[in-house]
């Protein structure tokens, strides 16, 4: 009785999701195909443990058309090839577990960084070696310019990769312009697959623009289209088997996030659901899941299922930090920088820059900082006393 009802609630999320798309893309014809399971390989001792495989160092040089400068590199000798912009504080939803209900404080605008700014001090980056920038926000599509930024990032020679990470709910119009413009990569945020609960959790109407958007990137070939879902007991840790089937079909890579404390989101250990327990409930009920070869510097936990085109990906900030492989940095959209997600510590590079700070003194700053930076983060008893700011302005 039970199991049908669950079936049949099933197959509405599923027919309700794949009523927004015309086109199946095969998920794995690129960069995925190349992944070999862990356990083929015998790669992974820990693989019976909850899947865990630990991070490396990187020990491969990256390659020399974009060299690494020492201002990247910090006391553990990690390199720091990616960075994440935060284009804006602004967003158009008010997810609860990043924005404080009271809202935030918005920087007023002559202090963020004006289009040029983020360029300039982009260019510094890639020039010392980042290969790789993610947009991030706020919500980075509420930006006017957000193609303009694209297109002059995606120019500068040495960045391969150009991310996204949005909520999607005015992307699928943008899209075609954004892809055209240069924007590689893309990762979508989808909680649930139930409209009521995503007007409970982001305080505003639109799931099915989400949805849309989700489609229209696999139809304009993006793969995989990355799809980020924070689980909260009590929320949607029920839906967590209906986000799985939907790699069955599509070629979404589903992302589980622990539930990450930030000043103002009234983060609580019982609201977070350790990956221990989401990898026990998937593998359950798809039991051949199985885990892909990492990169070191990836955050995700990566797994595939026997048959499925998309793959399913756990980031376990919280139970399972993967610092030893960190290779990000984040500049802020008031200019601010900061070296790791969860340390207190920033930097601003806004006011040197308009002090009239030329490349080499602006790389000293930076390379000061990421000399700072810790081995890992604390633990998520501390991170929840530890003052940071809200996700919101930290972008993710
Ligand atoms: N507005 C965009 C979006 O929602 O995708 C980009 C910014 S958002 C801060 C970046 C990512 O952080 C999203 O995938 C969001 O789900 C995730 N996030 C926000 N607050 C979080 C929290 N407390 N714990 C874990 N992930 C969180
Ligand atoms: Fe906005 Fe993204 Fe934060 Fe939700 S998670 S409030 S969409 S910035």
């Amino acid at each position: 009785m039970m199991m049908s009802r669950n079936i049949s609630k099933l197959t509405t999320y599923a027919l309700r999701f794949s009523k927004f798309t015309s086109l199946w893309v095969r998920f794995g014809n690129g960069s995925n195909t190349a992944s070999k399971s862990i356990e083929d390989e015998g790669l992974c001792s820990q693989m019976r443990w909850y899947g865990t495989c630990f991070a490396k160092l990187p020990e491969e040089v990256p390659k020399d058309d974009n060299p690494v400068s020492q201002m990247l590199v910090d006391s553990f000798g990690r390199l720091h090839t990616y960075l994440r912009i935060s284009l804006t504080e602004r967003c158009n939803l008010r997810c609860h577990y990043c924005m404080p209900s009271e809202g935030v404080d918005l920087t007023p605008k002559p202090q963020l960084l004006s289009q040029d700014e983020i360029l300039r001090l982009a260019n510094l980056f890639i020039g010392s070696g980042v290969s790789k920038i993610r947009l991030t926000g706020g919500e980075p599509t509420v930006r006017k310019d957000i193609e303009d930024i694209c297109l002059r990032l995606s120019n500068m020679k040495g960045l391969k990769t150009l991310a996204m990470t949005t909520n999607g709910i005015v992307l699928a119009t943008k899209l075609p312009r954004l892809r055209q413009c240069g924007l590689t990569s893309l990762n979508i945020s989808l909680d649930t697959l139930v409209p009521a609960k995503f007007e409970f959790m982001t305080r505003r109407k639109g799931h099915h623009r989400v949805l849309d958007s989700i489609n229209t990137a696999i139809e304009l070939g993006y793969n995989p289209v990355k799809v980020n879902c924070v689980v909260m007991r009590g929320f949607n840790d029920d839906e967590i088997c209906d986000f799985v089937e939907l790699t069955r079909e599509k070629p979404v890579n589903i992302r589980f996030i622990e539930f990450m404390p930030f000043d103002g989101n009234v983060w609580n250990v019982k609201k977070l659901v350790p990956y221990a327990e989401m990898y026990d409930r998937v593998v359950k009920q798809f039991p051949s899941l199985k885990r892909l070869q990492d990169h070191p510097t990836e955050t995700a936990k990566n797994f595939k299922i026997d048959g499925h085109q998309g793959a399913v990906s756990f980031i376990t900030s919280m139970t399972e930090h993967f610092c030893a492989g960190c290779n990000r940095l984040r500049l802020l959209a008031d200019g601010n920088f900061k070296v790791c997600l969860f340390g207190p510590s920033e930097v601003s590079l806004r006011d040197p820059l308009r002090s009239g700070a030329d490349d080499d003194e602006l790389r000293e700053i930076i390379e000061a900082a990421v000399k700072r930076k810790k081995a890992s983060h604390a633990g998520m008893f501390d991170l929840a006393k530890t003052a940071n700011r809200p996700m919101i302005h930290i972008g993710g």
